[in-house]
């Protein structure tokens, strides 16, 4: 049964992505019809832990799309059209005031993603939304037959917005390349055992991998690692095969030995306490059979090494994600195959993709929201220039 449809535009997918697109076209007076499996923008509620790190407080779009170990090129000329300015300046206009922290994440004023929803939900209230679920999309008399578990329904244009999580074949079956999706941004599984320091955290460590090196915060947990240090390594190494080995350093050039001097009746791990959270202080000690209770002055030259080898060049093999624990998705729909200045594909005319079905994905701080609120611009704007 084909179902009639006023509409000629479908957004399949009513996540950040397909719900900004809509907003745009209606602006310009097309109304899409929305079709989304479950309820309308329910992925935004978790962002950010409840508040919605919308955006990230960079206007310089090179500085920006460099958050992106997938996308960067692609997303020059995305940023060049619609980028944080421009995001702010939208949700102004939707009435949701936001608010920039120090680390320059932007949140709205009432930290509430909710809020955000309800906002964005308001300012498209007009466009229809389908509570269907598409089960495959197809080309037909010059547009597209989409099933749905409910019918088949014609749509001259088609914005798949189906974010990463989504079961791609949708978008195989119709002749595009997905780049095998793997998790990133996640927390990660270590061959050693650190549920003894479960819950401890150093700041400010640096990783070294790959011939390049990042700074943050590590968390040690019962599984392995997490923290916004390790949700970076992740996302960098979300290509790579697993087992791989990150070294860690855990206090920078310190003057061990200077210290060890001015505190000869100092226990070693009291000395080390003060660089190092005292627990993961006397764990490095174990590892290396020395007395935690040893005198500062008992330190030899050779252990001294020994012990600042364990705190600047930390080995930590890393053997998987945590399973479901991803923010975000790497791979996707191949960028090679998609026009970043419309959005549209170039393998299937008045097909068009936004959002994190996309081959983008970036770092935390906002960037995966900004990705969503960018492409989902562009291809509304896409449709309108090609009416
Ligand atoms: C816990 C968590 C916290 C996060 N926090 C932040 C943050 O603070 N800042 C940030 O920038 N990013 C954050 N992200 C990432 C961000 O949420 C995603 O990048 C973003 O939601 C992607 O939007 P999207 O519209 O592309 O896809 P999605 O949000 O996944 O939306 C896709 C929609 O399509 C629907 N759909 C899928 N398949 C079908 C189908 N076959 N038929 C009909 N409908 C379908 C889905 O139900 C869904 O509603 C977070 C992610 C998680 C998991």
């Amino acid at each position: 049964m084909v179902l009639a449809s006023k509409s000629k535009i479908a957004i399949i997918g009513g996540g950040p992505a397909g719900c900004i697109c809509a907003y745009f076209l209606k602006q310009n007076g097309i109304y899409p019809t929305v079709f989304e499996k479950n309820s309308p923008l329910k992925s935004l509620l978790p962002t950010g832990g409840g508040r919605c790190n919308l955006a990230h407080f960079e206007f310089d779009i090179k500085e920006l799309a460099q958050n992106y170990p997938r996308g960067e090129k692609f997303l020059y000329s995305v940023f060049f059209k619609f980028s944080t300015a421009d995001t702010l300046e939208f949700f102004e206009k939707i009435g949701v005031k936001t608010y920039t922290q120090d680390d320059m994440r932007v949140f709205p004023i009432s930290d509430s993603a909710e809020d955000v929803r309800r906002c964005m939900l308001g300012a498209i209230s007009d466009v229809k939304t389908q509570n269907e679920k598409v089960i495959s999309l197809n080309t037909c008399n010059g547009g597209f037959d989409i099933k749905t578990e409910k019918g088949s329904y014609f749509f001259e244009k088609v914005v798949l917005a189906i974010g990463g999580h989504s079961a791609f074949e949708i978008i195989k079956n119709i002749g595009h390349t997905i780049i095998e999706p793997r998790p990133a941004l996640t927390a990660l599984k270590t061959v050693e055992d650190f549920s003894a320091l479960a819950g401890v955290s150093l700041k400010s460590v640096k990783a070294i991998f790959n011939k390049q090196n990042l700074t943050g915060d590590i968390l040690f947990t019962h599984k392995g690692i997490t923290g916004p240090l390790v949700y970076k390594v992740s996302s960098v190494m979300a290509r790579e095969d697993f087992p791989y080995n990150i070294t860690f350093d855990f206090v920078g050039d310190i003057d061990l030995q200077g210290v060890l001097n001015n505190n000869s009746h100092k226990s070693i791990k009291n000395i080390l306490s003060d660089f190092i959270p005292k627990s993961f202080a006397k764990y490095i000690l174990s590892k290396i059979n020395v007395d935690e209770d040893l005198k500062a002055s008992q330190v030899n030259g050779k252990l001294r090494d020994e012990i600042l080898e364990y705190l600047r060049a930390y080995k930590i093999e890393v053997t998987a994600p945590v399973k479901d624990g991803e923010v975000v998705t790497s791979g996707g729909v191949n960028l090679d195959e998609v026009n970043a200045k419309t959005m549209e594909s170039k393998i299937i005319k008045n097909l068009y993709f936004c959002g994190e079905v996309l081959d983008i994905d970036g770092f935390c701080g906002g960037f995966n929201l900004q990705n969503c609120w960018s492409t989902g611009y562009i291809a509304a704007n896409g449709i309108i220039n090609s009416l």
